[in-house]
């Protein structure tokens, strides 16, 4: 009997022993997964269900099939493939950057696009770039392994942690400091918390991205009440990379780190308080980083002569991070269709300006640089319309809770991710074109409209005239998750045929519509659908 129980207790403790032996260290918490490789998806795409169908029928003699989806993917696959170029060059902070190499075949390859379609102004049209380049060289994020943590604590290095713009390299190439952990960086979050001498870990909830998260400011802002470095842990699917200047903290050293990483570090500064150990929680972080100055970056530009001179200017930026599948590979590939596709139609009333900008994530800025080069774009620019981020497959909130994260998983949608539709001056007449996106090209957007423009067409504000658009950042905006596979094919489709729908209404419309603003009486086209 005494044996028995003594082999029972033997036997409890020889199971217990390889998850015991695997969980002891870091308070038995598992290791964070390693980095979500970027040439892959984190999501699931074309799962159980593929991304909802497109139906359109070709019209006769109307070449549309140059807006198919299958052309326009193959386009967006060559625009990210300058990315994986730029990753493969061992690039650190990796994508189309403007200026960079990659950056520069973009366009290079985007005004030979223009003009084997036979646009034959195609040019590439270069620009000096006044800022130095901000370029991190090497860096890591370590959190300090001590045995008082668990038998076989060994230090770890978070795989995701990214630099964030702006932070200059560590004098002796790194620093040591006790963490910090200051939730939401609200006051009422860092209230009677000191994060004088430490590195402050802040929780990012990317709702619905980076782009619309509230953290925004709050690196910047505990570095300025003295924290020595700071690291925003990312709620987000995988562990993929984040960029993000608005996550930056001056010059202090300041990191994103993905879900995974985010889990285990929040996880680790949980349980070390717990046990009363927080005081010998350290995190390690290292950066160095250059400046390169003397910078060229460059727009592609292109015209189809109109009857008139007057003219519709059509942006996408060709620059982005990472793969940047939807920011901007998606707009790029529609500007591109959309050029193809308008170089076969009878030559329009007014004159399609195509531009491929070098965009305004830095250095320099794409569209900026292009009104500086053309002062006549002052006069007779009819509409700008900005193509950005058009089809980004809609990533929710899924259906089972998340085991390593807060709240539940992620999931695909089969639709494409609602957009914010803008036009700056309110035109009724271009509100009722829009209106069509839905309802005539499945092209989701929000129920709301109004004069917000984000994104590109901040540099040609000076130009003063109307400006509209469609855009959407989501959870994978600005990281390595904005991926080729995130933009459904039947995605781009939708959006280059409403484009192409929208700039045929504009060219044939009279310009007093266009420039109509808020509250112009207008009667809205009889026919819903074209
Ligand atoms: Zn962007
Ligand atoms: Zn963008």
């Amino acid at each position: 009997m005494r044996n028995g129980l003594i082999l029972l207790l033997l036997t409890s403790a020889a199971v217990a022993i390889p998850s015991g032996a695997a969980t002891t260290a870091w308070f038995g918490t598992p290791g964070p997964a390693p980095l979500s490789d970027p040439r892959a998806p984190v999501m699931k795409y074309d799962d159980a269900f593929a991304p909802l169908p497109v139906q359109f029928t070709h019209r006769p003699g109307k070449s549309d099939e140059l807006l198919d989806a299958v052309a326009l993917k193959a386009d967006q696959k060559k625009i990210v493939g300058f990315s994986l170029e730029s990753l493969a060059a061992g690039d650190k902070l990796w994508g189309r950057r403007a200026a960079t190499p990659s950056f520069m075949h973009t366009i290079e390859w985007t005004v030979n696009a223009f003009k084997t379609a036979g646009l034959k102004d195609a040019r590439v049209e270069p620009y000096a770039v006044a800022d130095p380049m901000w370029v991190p060289t090497s860096w890591q994020v370590q959190i300090v392994g001590d045995a008082a943590f668990g038998a076989g604590t060994q230090t770890v290095t978070l795989q995701s942690a990214f630099p964030q713009p702006g932070g200059a390299s560590i004098p002796g190439g790194s620093l040591t400091a006790p963490v910090v952990y200051v939730g939401h960086g609200t006051d009422a979050d860092l209230a009677g918390r000191d994060v004088k001498g430490k590195i402050a870990v802040v929780r990012v909830r990317p709702e619905p991205s980076l782009f619309g998260a509230g953290e925004q400011g709050v690196a910047l802002k505990v570095a300025k009440l003295g924290a020595v470095g700071v690291i925003n842990a990312i709620e987000g699917p995988g562990n993929a990379l984040y960029v993000d200047p608005r996550f930056a903290c001056g010059t202090a050293p300041c990191f994103m780190v993905g879900g995974q990483d985010a889990w285990f570090l929040q996880t680790v500064i949980g349980k070390a308080a717990t046990a009363g150990l927080l005081d010998k929680l350290k995190i390690t972080l290292a950066l160095s980083v250059e400046a390169q100055g003397g910078l060229t970056s460059a727009n592609g530009v292109a015209t189809i002569p109109g009857k008139s001179a007057k003219r519709i200017i059509v942006n996408a930026h060709a620059d982005g991070f990472f793969q940047g599948g939807d920011d901007n590979a998606s707009g790029l590939a529609v500007l591109v269709g959309l050029a193809k596709y308008f170089a076969k139609q009878p030559q329009p009333a007014h004159t399609l300006m195509f531009v491929a900008s070098g965009g305004h994530h830095g250095p320099g800025n794409g569209p900026t640089s292009l009104v500086a080069a053309h002062p006549e774009l002052k006069d007779g620019t009819v509409l700008i319309l900005n193509l950005e981020h058009v089809a980004y497959a809609d990533i929710v909130r899924g259906k089972v809770r998340a085991p390593d994260n807060i709240g539940m998983t992620w999931e695909t949608s089969v639709t494409e991710a609602a957009k914010a539709v803008g036009v700056t001056n309110e035109s009724p007449f271009l509100f009722d074109l829009w209106k069509r996106a839905s309802r005539c090209y499945g092209v989701a957007t929000y129920q709301s409209a109004g004069p917000t423009v984000t994104g590109d067409l901040g540099g040609y504000r000076p130009l003063n005239v109307p400006m509209t658009q469609m855009i959407q950042s989501g959870t994978f905006y600005h990281a390595s998750g904005d991926v080729l596979e995130a933009v459904p094919a039947e995605g781009l489709e939708r959006a280059a045929r409403f484009h192409a729908f929208f700039l045929e209404q504009v060219d044939q419309a009279p310009e007093s519509l266009v420039a109509a603003g808020k509250g112009t009486p207008y009667q809205p086209m009889a026919k819903a659908c074209p």
